[in-house]
């Protein structure tokens, strides 16, 4: 599955955080059931409202909401490209997840110490990204000279790859993060290969105090205008409105939601948001017994769709039978759809869309 991984510096909310995605997971009801592979690795349940409606018009009997990971990564302090604090081991943790959730302090409260001093995220942004930045030059220099010698000869790739090494020196000893280096297409594979940190997608959650968890305040404003220049993504949450929340009976959480001047959680827009930056998209299978939820990336191929469910539906496709969310919403399920031409039988170069209904034929 697709990991996020949360960071930040030292007492800016992280645990708080993490613990009110996994509580809000094992707290709600059978049909969402929460697992913890490590301590700080949390399997949550995306929210998405299409699911509870495509199992009332097909009765099923069982909802089953597709998951996204959360990695708890501590450690990070100023120095943890030079393997301070547990340097290496976090830089390591980051290392396998697909995006970054980086926290950011943007509450004030002078019994929690600030490790840096005073309330200033976009310096704290700074910090942690140098210190991503800083093992990613170290990396790469390390392996510059290697792939120049290499180069020399008639190796192809090695070509490849050092000119895209050098084009991403050149940004991060300008102190600028790997991930705006621009790459051609048939440079992405290599790109993600060499595992840098700074190549990322990063979400920024602004952790407030709690009378700014629906407005937002100063700081996570200033965030918020950061995110919008580097092509990243934003999210303000009040990690300890959550943290309430999060134990709260599923009947009281509507009014406290109310009181704070909430819609919903504000986990749902963190898991949302993680969920968009990694450019996932869902499908959907519905029947009688179950009405359940996929990941894809979007731009996959239905082929490709189905092997997420079993290998042998990717081996053996042959067609996928397919509605649109919303014309098997408008038609009252599968018997409406077909009726009114909205059933579908697609091979295997369809690229399947965000809310489809999908059935898989194969052949063993
Ligand atoms: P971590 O080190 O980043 O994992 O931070 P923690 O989640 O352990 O939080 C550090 C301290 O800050 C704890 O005492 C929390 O109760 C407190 N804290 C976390 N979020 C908030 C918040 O939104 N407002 C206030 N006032 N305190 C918070």
């Amino acid at each position: 599955g697709f990991k996020c991984g949360i960071v930040g510096l030292p007492n800016v909310g992280k645990s708080t955080l993490f613990n009110a995605l996994t509580q809000t997971a094992a707290a709600q009801a059978a049909n969402y059931p929460f697992c913890t592979i490590e301590p700080n690795v949390g399997d949550v349940a995306v929210p998405d409202p299409r699911i509870e409606i495509l199992a009332r018009i097909a009765g099923s009997k069982e909802i089953i909401p597709t998951r996204l990971t959360f990695v708890d990564i501590a450690g990070l302090v100023r120095g943890a490209s030079k393997g301070e604090g547990l340097g290496n081991q976090f830089l390591a943790n980051i290392r396998e997840c697909d995006a970054i959730a980086h926290v950011v302090r943007c509450f004030e409260d002078d019994d929690v110490t600030h490790v840096e001093g005073k309330i200033a995220p976009v310096n704290d942004i700074e910090t942690v990204e140098t210190e991503l930045m800083l093992a990613d030059l170290d990396s790469l220099e390390k392996r510059v000279i290697a792939l120049e010698k290499k180069a020399k000869g008639a190796d192809k790739e090695a070509k490849e790859t050092l000119d895209l090494v050098q084009r991403c020196l050149v940004l991060l000893r300008e102190g600028r993060p790997a991930r705006l280096v621009e790459t051609k297409p048939e440079e992405r594979k290599l790109f993600a290969g060499l595992g840098l940190l700074s190549s990322k997608p990063v979400l920024y959650v602004c952790n407030v105090e709690e009378s700014s968890a629906a407005s937002g305040n100063s700081f996570s404003r200033a965030v918020e205008a950061r995110a919008a220049e580097e092509g990243a993504a934003a999210v303000t949450v009040s990690a300890k409105i959550e943290a309430e929340i999060a134990v709260l009976p599923e009947e009281e959480r509507k009014d406290y939601l109310e009181a704070v001047g909430l819609a919903e959680p504000g986990l749902n827009r963190v898991i949302r948001a993680g969920y968009d930056l990694l450019h996932l998209i869902t499908y959907f299978t519905v029947g009688p017994k179950e009405a359940r939820a996929w990941t894809i990336e979007a731009g996959t191929r239905a082929p490709q769709a189905a092997g997420v469910i079993h290998t042998d539906f990717e081996k053996g496709f042959i067609r996928s039978e397919t509605i649109a969310y919303a014309d098997y919403v408008a038609n009252d399920g599968e018997a409406g759809a077909r009726e009114a031409g909205k059933f579908r039988l697609e091979g295997k170069d369809y690229v399947v869309g965000d809310g489809d209904v999908l059935h898989f034929r194969f052949a063993n």
